[in-house]
């Protein structure tokens, strides 16, 4: 029976003893079985952190010992990156060159946060009074219940963890159900770091069991979560009736704009990465392109040819470009997608269908795997679901505009606001159109980078708080302000009638 549950310093299996069969979406194939916590396994868990928290289980660690703890978590996944790398490509489908990617992006982030730790200490305000020491500090919020998603499951787990532990709480990871293993990795890496016991906790298996305990228990001082809408929501009201704190990190509908002086070449690259890198399933992707009415017809002519020709292919696939859907399921909602957006009056110029025929260098039949053909909707109006809706898939809407305001009207015309782009080689418009964005990450001639010394979020329906960046240690920590009267008196108010 697989112990992939890692509660107060054991591993241990799913008290239930039930297990789930991982399956790698580009080639059908097992990858292996894990322990499918239930309820009662977060339980014990959330006991765990909970204990180990209040029993002062970082004491003894400096914030600058917890910040070493997190630089040779970083060396430790930097020796083991092959392992890492294939770990998180099996259970996602993404191509190994990616996933190497993703790896040196989160080595990136433990080592920020290793520096970042212990750097706040805190300050002093005047308080008007030469006898009064007023000082602000941070202190570790406590119990953090942390819930991610499978597009980027080590990266989204890294940047809760690392800044956790940075801040000295504790925690239980739930990462999601299909993409366990580079978690599972993770917590090997801490037990031998010696992670104190029960400050970190693990437990794979499906949200409505083993996430849902995260955000109702009131032993949880904050949930912090990445992933959809719905289950966002439904997360935030769980938390409520326990006041805990909530950070919510959820989906996009990311415009993607251009101008027609925008350098062409880079412009239309960039267009076909923002749309269908990882297949589309980036909660930043530039699902939705809108362009300049004068360059349209040409752009997207070649967008069209050029997304026709993009190769798919499994893991080990050194010709394909890009990779799988995450399941079935998840396939044949974005192609629900593709046909409604048919249905409602737009073009699909390519794409829009299950891929068939032999993977890039030939080794796989893509019947195997969840592959889908990448997709250019074009003759999108706002009143399509299309160019609203998440398909978190390889497509892209189209829209047009015809002056600087249009542009900026559509690309807010969004309930999400999580990322979006400008092209143009006009400096000052390019400001002022990222100034006006409603999108909590805009780029300027660029579509896609990230630095985890800059904050992460979005405005709207894309979420609440930050991640990385000072902002991102800051969730994890509580402020405190302590008012010391270094000169104590009578204060005389009530009248002394002993
Ligand atoms: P999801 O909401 O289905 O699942 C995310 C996680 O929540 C999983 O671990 C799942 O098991 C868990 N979960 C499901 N129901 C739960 C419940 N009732 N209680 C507690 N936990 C529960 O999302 P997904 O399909 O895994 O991920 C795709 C979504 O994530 C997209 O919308 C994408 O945009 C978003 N995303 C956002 C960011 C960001 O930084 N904003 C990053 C990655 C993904």
């Amino acid at each position: 029976m697989p112990h992939t549950c890692y509660i107060n310093g054991e591993w241990r299996p799913a008290r239930s003893g039930q297990t789930r069969t991982i399956i790698c979406p580009g080639t059908g194939q097992t990858v292996d079985t894990v322990s499918e916590a239930g309820t009662e396994d977060t339980l014990d868990a959330i006991a765990a952190a909970r204990e180990a928290f209040d029993s002062h289980c970082w004491e003894g660690w400096s914030a600058w010992d917890r910040g070493e703890l997190l630089r040779r978590v970083a060396d430790s996944i930097e020796e083991r990156k092959e392992d890492f790398a294939l770990a998180e490509s099996l259970d996602t489908g993404k191509r190994l060159p990616e996933s190497r990617i993703d790896m040196d992006d989160i080595i990136g982030c433990f080592r920020y946060f290793g520096t970042l730790a212990g750097h706040d200490a805190g300050r002093v305000v005047d308080a008007g009074d030469p006898t009064v020491v007023s000082r602000i500090v941070r202190e570790p919020v406590g119990v953090c219940g942390m819930i991610t998603p499978w597009n980027y499951p080590l990266l989204q787990a890294a940047w809760k963890v690392a800044p956790a532990i940075a801040a000295g709480c504790t925690f239980v990871l739930k990462p999601a159900e299909l993409t366990p293993h580079t978690a599972i990795l993770l917590m090997e890496v801490l037990d031998d770091l010696a992670v104190p016991r029960g400050a970190a906790n693990l437990v794979t298996g499906a949200g409505a069991e083993a996430g849902a305990p995260l955000a109702s228990d009131p032993r949880v001082d904050l949930v912090s979560f990445t992933g959809g809408l719905v289950t966002g929501r439904g997360i935030a009201a769980e938390a409520a009736a326990t006041v805990k704190k909530v950070a919510l990190e959820l989906g996009g509908k990311n415009p993607n704009i251009i101008f027609a002086d925008a350098d062409y070449e880079a412009a239309l690259d960039n267009a076909l990465n923002a749309a269908f890198l990882h297949s589309g399933q980036v909660c930043s992707a530039g699902a939705r392109l809108i362009i300049e009415e004068s360059l349209a017809e040409r752009f997207v002519d070649d967008l069209v040819t050029r997304a026709g020709h993009i190769r798919l292919g499994g893991p080990h696939d050194e010709k394909a470009e890009t990779g799988a859907l995450i399941s079935k399921a998840h396939r044949e909602k974005v192609h629900a997608y593709v046909e409604r957006a048919k249905e409602q009056g737009a073009r699909v110029r390519c794409g829009g269908r299950f891929a068939e025929g032999r993977s890039a260098d030939g080794s796989l039949d893509l019947s195997q795997g969840y592959y889908y053909e990448p997709t250019v909707i074009d003759q999108c109006t706002q009143d399509m679901d299309c160019v609203h809706d998440e398909a978190f898939g390889p497509t892209v809407t189209v829209e047009t505009f015809r002056s600087e305001e249009e542009a900026i009207r559509i690309g807010n015309d969004t309930d999400y606001g999580l990322a979006g782009a400008v092209w143009t080689s006009d400096a000052r418009r390019a400001e002022r159109v990222a100034g006006a964005l409603r999108h909590g990450t805009v780029w300027i001639n660029d579509f896609g980078p990230y630095l985890p010394q800059a904050e992460w979020g979005g405005y709207g329906h894309s979420g609440v708080g930050r991640e990385l960046g000072e902002a991102g240690l800051e969730e994890y920590t509580e402020t405190k302000h302590i008012y010391q009267n270094t000169s104590p008196a009578v204060t005389g108010w009530f009248e002394d009638r002993r």
